[in-house]
């Protein structure tokens, strides 16, 4: 069998003043043909899993393209989409010129452009025009996805991530093939029903090891057992999607004979979501006081959540907010933190290793949320930045932040980064000398997806109630496109009179 495989993946904050542009997919996030397979090979990523499964059955793979974006972001510029799109569609018509038993498409689900408020539904629904009704496609999703009619009518089988923090992104791909390879054969003929909720929620109280969402997927593996019921994702949509269909979706992959008991398991589904829907709120510890605590606690470290500067939700990572409160903490124990600054960065680097420095930090995004601040410190480290994760859920892959220097203020060691990058994992201070475990206090800019890594070693875990455009008070944020009545906004009783 002979199966294509690409990828583009990018997660959209509608709130962001930072739009998806070049900058975030550069050379070192495009990779095309062989070059896409021997990147992920032996890395943890969907690719990689897709890879392994196929190559259990003897598949012959042929890579298009991949195009991840470096962080998250506002939509994606029009020119940079279309472009990416287009070369993606491209290859994918170059590759039938022999002919093709399927395709595999690694995606996030919650990407969008100018023009196209549900870019992965777009790229589904051109890559079917292009293979025509027969060939299957399957795509590979986010947690965080939004789920469209346009996705569902496009590929033969949706599969999501079933863990937050995201730790089974080869599991998915491995899924995802699977899947694939079954409907390629024959083996089955897949159908998707969804649910769609008319809920936003916040990622903090969203995380699969506990709560709500990890008591879904327990009910959803007991229906895997009924034969027919092939697969089933809970899809918790990241919350700063400003589109026509946003909203959280159950789906159900089936067989077609078994379509009217998938619609049922995915509206039982979403009936006892919908119950307990008031348990996704949020409760926020107030930053100077939550600092003041942790500073006079006995156990270390604190691993304080900034996630509403979260830049794998999409925050330009830059706010100074959390790092002013450290400095006026005066803190006698190390506390560490972390702000893009390429213009600071380039200032600190001029100055020199080992020598004091005086720089403007923080808020070049913009944003009128926070202001810049001043900080006197000594240059301790300059680095090109790059760093590999080494926790489970993107293990191997490399982070690259831009040239990063660390600027010591008293006991508060400043991480000054050129780019924002993800911050799962306690490599972003390791890779540049700092050991969280001997920090009384650690900031991270992200909502849970750091809890995989930090909660083996953290004394304590707290949310900060910060402003940022990754807040996840969502009352407080200018939606203008959902639909409404949408819930945390407007009451509602049933999550039914959603959208069929
Ligand atoms: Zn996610």
């Amino acid at each position: 069998m002979r199966i294509a495989i690409g990828s583009f993946v990018q997660e959209s904050q509608f709130f962001s003043p930072v739009k998806g542009s070049w900058q975030h997919f550069g050379p070192e996030q495009i990779v095309r043909g062989q070059a896409m397979l021997d990147a992920a090979s032996g890395t943890r990523s969907e690719v990689a899993g897709a890879m392994d499964a196929a190559a259990q059955r003897a598949v012959w793979l042929v890579p298009l393209l991949r195009a991840m974006s470096s962080s998250s972001s506002g939509p994606i510029a029009r020119e940079v989409y279309e472009s990416i799109r287009d070369e993606l569609l491209a290859r994918l018509r170059e590759a039938l010129a022999e002919p093709v038993d399927g395709v595999l498409m690694v995606m996030h689900g919650a990407m969008s452009a100018e023009g196209y408020n549900d870019a992965t539904g777009d790229v589904l629904q051109r890559a079917r025009q292009i293979i025509g009704p027969l060939t299957p496609l399957v795509a590979t999703l986010d947690l965080h996805a939004n789920i469209t009619r346009s996705m569902c009518e496009a590929a033969d089988g949706l599969v999501g991530y079933l863990t937050f923090p995201h730790v089974d992104l080869y599991e998915t791909g491995a899924r995802g093939m699977q899947l694939l390879l079954d409907t390629a054969s024959g083996k089955v003929k897949p159908t998707i029903a969804m649910a769609k909720l008319p809920m936003i929620i916040p990622a903090e109280n969203a995380q699969t090891t506990q709560g709500i969402i990890h008591d879904l997927l327990q009910t959803a593996q007991a229906h895997l057992k009924t034969p027919g019921i092939r697969d089933i994702s809970i899809f918790p949509m990241q919350p700063w999607m400003d589109t026509p269909e946003a909203g959280c979706a159950v789906v159900v992959v089936a067989e077609e004979a078994q379509r009217a008991h998938a619609t049922h398991i995915a509206a039982q589904l979403a009936d006892i979501w919908w119950r307990r829907r008031r348990e996704h709120q949020v409760e926020l510890a107030p930053t100077k006081q939550t600092i003041a605590e942790a500073l006079v606690s006995e156990r270390k470290p604190w691993v304080l959540a900034d996630s509403a500067d979260a830049p794998s939700s999409g925050a330009p990572g830059d706010s100074t907010v959390t790092l002013q409160a450290l400095l006026d903490a005066q803190p006698a124990k190390d506390c560490y933190t972390n702000i893009v600054d390429p213009q600071a960065v380039a200032a600190l680097i001029e100055a020199g290793v080992g020598n004091e420095a005086t720089v403007s930090l923080g808020a070049c995004s913009g944003t009128t949320l926070y202001r810049p601040i001043t900080v006197t410190g000594r240059i301790r480290l300059i680095s090109d930045g790059a760093f590999v994760h080494k926790g489970e859920g993107l293990r191997g892959a490399t982070m690259r932040r831009g040239r990063t220097v660390v600027l010591q203020a008293g006991r508060v060691h400043v991480v000054v980064m050129e780019r924002a990058c993800l911050q799962w994992d306690p490599e972003l201070y390791r890779s540049v000398g700092l050991e969280p475990t001997d920090a009384q206090i650690v900031i991270v800019k992200s909502p849970a997806g750091f809890r995989a890594a930090y909660s083996p070693f953290a004394a304590e875990i707290r949310v900060l109630d910060a402003p940022g455009v990754c807040t996840p008070n969502l009352t407080a944020l200018p939606y203008a496109r959902i639909p409404r009545p949408m819930w945390p906004f407007d009451p509602i009783d049933d999550w039914r009179i959603a959208r069929a």
